[in-house]
C-alpha cells in the first residue's frame, strides 16, 4: 500500500508532534518525515528517539518539498511560524495544525499562506498532562476524534488527504467550523481545565487543612483534578488568551448554575441536588456507553487495523 503523504513535514516535536511521527510512520502513513523544533536541545533529542526521517535547524528548512506540513506548537506562536515558512512552500502542499483552538489560529495563519497552498487547521481531541518529545506514543490518536476545521472554499482533494491522514493514525474524524469548534471546546476541555487550575490552587491556599492532608486523602476526588491542573502552562495560557470569548460565555453559564447548586444547598433542598445529580450521572454513563470514558492515555487500545491484523507496514521501497 501506498502512503497517503509522501513527505511530512513537523514543526514542533513535543506531545503531539511527537505522537504523530510516531503514528505516522507506524501505521505507513507517509513516505518520508523531516521535523524541527524551536531550541537545539529538542532537536538532539528527536535525532536520538530516531522518530524521524531528517531533523533540521530552521522551519523554512522543514517544509521544503513538504507535501503536508503539520505545525505542533503553542497555538500564539502559530502565526509567526507560518509567515516564516511562506515562502519555502511547495504549490500544492497542505499547511496544518494541532491547536487546540481553532478561529485565532486560522485568522494568524490564513493571511501568510500562499495562492496555491491549502491551509487545513485540525485538532486531534486527544492528549496526556505530559510534554516534550519523549512523552508521544503512536496510539495516542486511535479511538479518539480529530476536528477538521477546513475555511469556507477549502480545497476538496485536501481535506480528503488529511482526512485520510488521521484516519490512518486511527483517529475518527469530523468536519465543523472553526467558531464551532471553539464553542465545543470551550464547554468540553477548556472550562474543566479552568475548574481544575482554579480548585487546586484554592487547596494550595486554604491554611487550615495542610498540605500533606491534602495529598493523602486526594483519592476523594480532588486526584482527579491535580492531573488536569498539571497539563502544559504555556499550552494553556495560549488556549484561554485565544478563546476568550467561548471560554468566558461557558464560564458565565457555570457561574449561574453553580449559584443555583449554592442556593440549593443553603436552603437544605435535597431534591434540587438529588435531581441535578441524576442528570449528570447519566451523563457520564453517555460518555462511557461511547467509550471516550478513560482518563488515562490509551495505552493499550487496538488501532482498528491493528486489531484486524490488516496494519500497513512502514513505508519501505520493498512494500510498495
Ligand atoms: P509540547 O509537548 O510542549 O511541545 C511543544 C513544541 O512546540 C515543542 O517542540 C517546542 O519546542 C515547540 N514550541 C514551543 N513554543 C514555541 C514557539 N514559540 N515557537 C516555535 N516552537 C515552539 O506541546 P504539545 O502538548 O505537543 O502541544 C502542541 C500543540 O498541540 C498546542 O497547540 C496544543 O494546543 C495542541 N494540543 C495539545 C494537546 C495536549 O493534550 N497536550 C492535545 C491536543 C492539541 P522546544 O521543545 O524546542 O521548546
Amino acid at each position: 500500500m501506498s502512503p497517503i503523504i509522501d513527505r511530512l513535514a513537523l514543526i514542533g516535536v513535543g506531545l503531539i508532534g511527537g505522537s504523530i511521527a510516531r503514528a505516522a510512520r507506524e501505521y505507513g502513513a507517509v513516505r518520508s518525515i523531516v521535523a524541527t523544533a524551536r531550541s537545539a536541545a529538542t532537536r538532539k533529542r528527536v535525532v536520538e528517539l530516531g522518530i524521524a526521517d531528517r531533523v533540521v535547524e530552521t522551519n523554512a528548512e522543514a517544509v521544503k518539498d513538504a507535501d503536508l506540513v503539520i505545525v505542533c506548537i503553542p497555538v500564539g506562536a502559530s502565526g509567526p511560524v507560518v509567515a516564516e515558512i511562506a515562502a519555502a512552500l511547495k504549490p500544492g502542499a497542505i499547511v496544518s495544525d494541532v491547536g487546540s483552538v481553532k478561529s485565532a489560529v486560522l485568522n494568524d495563519m490564513a493571511p501568510h499562506v500562499p495562492k496555491g497552498v491549502h491551509l487545513i487547521p485540525a485538532h486531534p481531541v486527544a492528549g496526556t498532562e505530559n510534554s516534550g518529545p519523549d512523552s508521544g506514543f503512536s496510539e495516542l490518536f486511535v479511538n479518539r476524534w480529530c476536528i477538521l476545521t477546513p475555511p469556507e472554499g477549502a480545497d476538496k482533494e485536501a481535506v480528503e488527504k488529511l482526512h485520510a491522514f488521521w484516519s490512518a493514525l486511527g483517529a475518527n474524524v469530523e468536519i465543523m467550523t472553526a467558531e464551532h469548534h471553539d464553542m465545543v471546546l470551550a464547554i468540553t476541555s477548556h472550562l474543566p481545565h479552568l475548574i481544575a487550575y482554579t480548585i487546586v490552587g484554592t487547596a494550595e491556599e486554604f491554611s487550615q487543612v495542610s498540605r500533606s492532608e491534602v495529598l493523602k486523602f486526594s483519592a476523594g476526588g480532588f486526584r482527579d483534578f491535580t492531573r488536569i491542573a498539571a497539563s502544559d502552562p504555556t499550552m494553556w495560557r495560549d488556549v484561554f488568551l485565544h478563546n476568550k470569548d467561548a471560554v468566558l460565555e461557558m464560564l458565565a453559564q457555570f457561574n449561574e448554575d453553580l449559584a443555583k447548586l449554592t442556593r440549593a444547598m443553603r436552603r437544605g433542598d435535597g431534591n434540587a441536588l438529588f435531581d441535578h445529580f441524576t442528570r449528570t450521572r447519566a451523563i457520564r454513563r453517555g460518555i462511557v456507553q461511547i467509550g471516550q470514558d478513560s482518563a488515562a492515555p490509551d495505552f493499550g487500545r487496538a488501532h482498528p487495523a491493528k486489531a484486524t491484523g490488516t496494519i500497513p507496514r512502514p513505508y519501505s521501497a520493498d512494500n510498495e
